[in-house]
Order: C-alpha cells, then sequence, then structure tokens
C-alpha cells in the first residue's frame, strides 16, 4: 500500500470535502489506513485510480483456476521467508497425462489424480490438478480427455502449444476455468488472445532468459491479460531454486511488476525431477506438475507441503474433548493428550496398536505439546479436571482411573485430590503406551 504523501500527490488537493472528510490530506491518510474506500473520492482521474490500484494491490497477483470446491488459487504470496510472516497458497500438485498415453491412458491418469490423497494429522492431502498434454497423440483424444478430466472436478491444465488445437480444447471445458499452457516467443500473441477472450489465465514460458520472460509477461499484460503464471527455466536444480528465487525477490522485494505472478514447474518422473518438485514446494513454485506420482514418493512431497505451508505461529490443533479410540465402553481406560494434532495423532496411533478400545480426553492447550503446554502453565492439574468435569467422564466412564503422560507425572497427586480419579502414570513417550496398553487388559 502506498504512503498517504503518496496517495495525496495523486489527489485531486481541491478539498470539496465530497469524501466526508474535510481535506484531500485528510482523505489520502484514512485511506493509506484502509479506513476509506478510494471510490469515496468522485473526482479522482482515471490515471491516478489505475497508479493507487496497480500500487495497492500484492506483489505477486492471486490467480486462480478451475471451479468450485476444488479450484485452485495460486499467487497473493507477500513474503521470502515462511518465518517472516507465513506463505499463504499450497503448491498445487498435479498430475500429467500425455495424449502419447492414448484416450485410456489418460483416462487411468486422471483417475489416479482424482483418487490420490491422504490423512495426516487431521487434514486431507490431495493432488490438487491435472494436466492434459497434446504431444504425440491424436488431438480429438486429446480434446476428450480434456473434457474427461474437467468433469472429475479437479482443476485442468490444457497444455497444447498450437493455438487452434488448445482452442477446441477450451471450448470443451471454458465454464470450468482451466489453465492454457503456454505461450512461448513463437505463439504469444495467438495464445495471448485466446485466453484473454476465454477470460483463461495462460501460462508464459519457454523463454531463453529471465529477461526474456519478463519482457513476454509485460507484453501479454498490455495486451490486456491479467491472469499470467510464470514458467522459467528448471534445467537442473541448481537453475530452478536460482530462477524461482530471483521471481519471487524480484516481484516481493523490488515489486517487479512483471514478476509479480505465481509459477509453474513442468517436471518428468526421475530422480532429479523429484528433487526439483520438493525445492519447488520450498521454494518458490506455486504449481509442480509432474508426470507420474507414485504413493511412496506424494505421501512426503505432500507431507513437505503441509509443513511449509502451515502458519508457522499457529500450531495445527484439534477440538478439546472426549474421543473414542475403537470401541470403548464405561470400563475402558480414558488417557489425555493435548490438542497440538501431531501430539494428537501420535498419541491416538500408538493406542490402537494396542488393539484396544480407549477414551481419548484432550485438554486444549492452545496447540501446544505436552512438555511445553506444562512449562508454559497451559496444562496444568485444574485444565484437566475443568475437562473432566465438563465432558461428563465419571458418568460415562465407572472405572476410576486416568492415565496421564509420564512427563507430566508431577501433577498426579493434585489431579488425584481435584477430580477424585486415580491417576496413573503412563509411559513418557507414548511409543510405550501399547505396551502398558496390554498390561491393564490382563
Ligand atoms: Fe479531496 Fe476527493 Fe475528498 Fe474532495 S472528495 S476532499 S477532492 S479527496
Amino acid at each position: 500500500m502506498p504512503t498517504a504523501m503518496e496517495i495525496y500527490k495523486l489527489l485531486p488537493k481541491t478539498n470539496c470535502g465530497e469524501c466526508k472528510l474535510p481535506t484531500c490530506l485528510a482523505f489520502a491518510m484514512q485511506l493509506a489506513n484502509q479506513k476509506v474506500s478510494l471510490e469515496a473520492c468522485p473526482h479522482v482521474s482515471s490515471e491516478a485510480k489505475a497508479a493507487l490500484e496497480e500500487s495497492g494491490s500484492p506483489p505477486i497477483r492471486l490467480v486462480t483456476f478451475g471451479t468450485g470446491e476444488f479450484a485452485a488459487e495460486i499467487g497473493d504470496e507477500t513474503q521470502l521467508f515462511r518465518h517472516d510472516k507465513k506463505f499463504y497458497h499450497p503448491t498445487i500438485l498435479g498430475l500429467i497425462a500425455d495424449d502419447a498415453e492414448g484416450l485410456e491412458g489418460m483416462k487411468a491418469k486422471i483417475d489416479a489424480a482424482r483418487a490420490a490423497e491422504f490423512e495426516r494429522v487431521g487434514q486431507i492431502l490431495r493432488v490438487n490438478s491435472v494436466a492434459v498434454r497434446h504431444s504425440t497423440g491424436n488431438p480429438e483424444e486429446f480434446v476428450e480427455a480434456v473434457k474427461t478430466a474437467a468433469a472429475k472436478e479437479l482443476p485442468v491444465v490444457i497444455m497444447c502449444e498450437d493455438a487452434s488445437v488448445a482452442a477446441k480444447a477450451v471450448d470443451s471445458c471454458a465454464d470450468k476455468k482451466p489453465l492454457l499452457y503456454r505461450a512461448t516467443p513463437a505463439n504469444l500473441d495467438q495464445m495471448v488472445e485466446l485466453a484473454k477472450g476465454k477470460s483463461l489465465p495462460l501460462v508464459i514460458g519457454g523463454a531463453s532468459s529471465l529477461d526474456e520472460l519478463s519482457q513476454m509477461a509485460d507484453t501479454a499484460k498490455k495486451a490486456g491479460l491479467g491472469d499470467i503464471v510464470l514458467e522459467p527455466s528448471v534445467g537442473s536444480s541448481a537453475e530452478a531454486l536460482e530462477n524461482l528465487t530471483a521471481i519471487r525477490r524480484a516481484a516481493v522485494k523490488d515489486r517487479f511488476r512483471p514478476f509479480g505472478y505465481p509459477t509453474v514447474m513442468v517436471l518428468g518422473s526421475s530422480e532429479a525431477d523429484r528433487t526439483k518438485a520438493a525445492l519447488g514446494v520450498m521454494k518458490y513454485s506455486s504449481i509442480v506438475l509432474m508426470e507420474e506420482l507414485p504413493r511412496e514418493f506424494l505421501y512426503p512431497l505432500l507431507a513437505l507441503r503441509q509443513n511449509i505451508f502451515t502458519d508457522p505461529q499457529v500450531p495445527i490443533q484439534v477440538k478439546a474433548g472426549l474421543y473414542a479410540v475403537g470401541e470403548p465402553d464405561e470400563k475402558s481406560p480414558v488417557l489425555f493428550t493435548t490438542n497440538f494434532s501431531l501430539t494428537y495423532f501420535t498419541v491416538r496411533a500408538d493406542i490402537e496398536k494396542s488393539k484396544l478400545p480407549a477414551w481419548l480426553l484432550v485438554v486444549d492447550t492452545e496447540g501446544q505439546s505436552v512438555m511445553t503446554a506444562f512449562a508454559a502453565g497451559k496444562l496444568t492439574p485444574e485444565s484437566v479436571a475443568k475437562v473432566i468435569e465438563d465432558e461428563k467422564l465419571k458418568e460415562k466412564n465407572v472405572r476410576g482411573e486416568i492415565i496421564i503422560p509420564g512427563m507430566v507425572s508431577r501433577m498426579s497427586g493434585k489431579l488425584n485430590e481435584l477430580s477424585g480419579l486415580k491417576v496413573t502414570v503412563g509411559p513418557r513417550e507414548s511409543s510405550g503406551l501399547p505396551k502398558m496398553m496390554k498390561s491393564l487388559s490382563g
């Protein structure tokens, strides 16, 4: 956002008061603090309006493709380093279905992309897109595969550099807002016209240097295209990292507008490509498209993405309360842990390993783990006793006992006093729970 003085210089300076503020300077100050909108001044020139909107827009444009619940949002990032604030829009992972594989092969890939999902710490992680590529195959089958992919609700990338074939593919699913890939120095004008005519985002790539890439983006913008995705050269891991970092730095730090767009990497299936995909998730590819996403590679990549795109200041949490593990009854053991997701799911998985049903009481510690919360005074005998009370544990369970984490054994006496329950100290690490649970049942 520009400063008040920068805004003031662009205002009419007539102090007419129609914005309900006494002077243009007062209006500029309110606008800089986002307390009024620019529309409140009816006398701003269109040039000033364009300049203010430009300088007030985010350093990287938000681009959306796909529609509905699964629409892919990319860009709108403001940071170079995650720890400075957070990264907002997780890298979109997509599987490429190439028409060289034939229609059935492409359909199998589309189904595989649609089905690829995992649950981790309570969140569903999935492949978010499918890219249908026209290479050596039949153009009609290519268009048919695009149509099939668009019907599956996954955001679609139409990969075709022949503008006339791409136009047919676009016509088969324009209402699903696909991402068009790509404009190169050889077809820039035709692809920009196609994207503009259908209001679709367009990938710009194939440039021999970042300079050329910026010039192509500038040309596309001047031709009236708003939603652009940049594809820098990613020949090696070092080049990928260098180019993606240069683009992010130029956009965020220098406000270099031709680089103020999200980015994409298109990769094969080799080990080197997998390294580049991981690098792209970390720095700073908005989309990674790959020819193969086998489960043994996909799961760690999704977990990496989940870690990079969580807010470093807000731990992932589960709701406090009483959870059933298996099908416990009124005599099943009761344990407690904190609402930090990673702790909760680790403890839960260790209880499940015992194959014995249990109740797991989750205490709200603002997402902190057991030791951290205990040290910070957020996990106390009082807070545990309160959840026992709130959840009416004694009415639901007649065992009259609670198992506490070994790390907080010091709270056992006070908790016993407050809750009236027998307090049993569990293992220090939850990996010891299966053995302990079995001894309880034996
Ligand atoms: Fe200035 Fe516009 Fe407000 Fe009039 S309406 S005082 S010109 S900012």
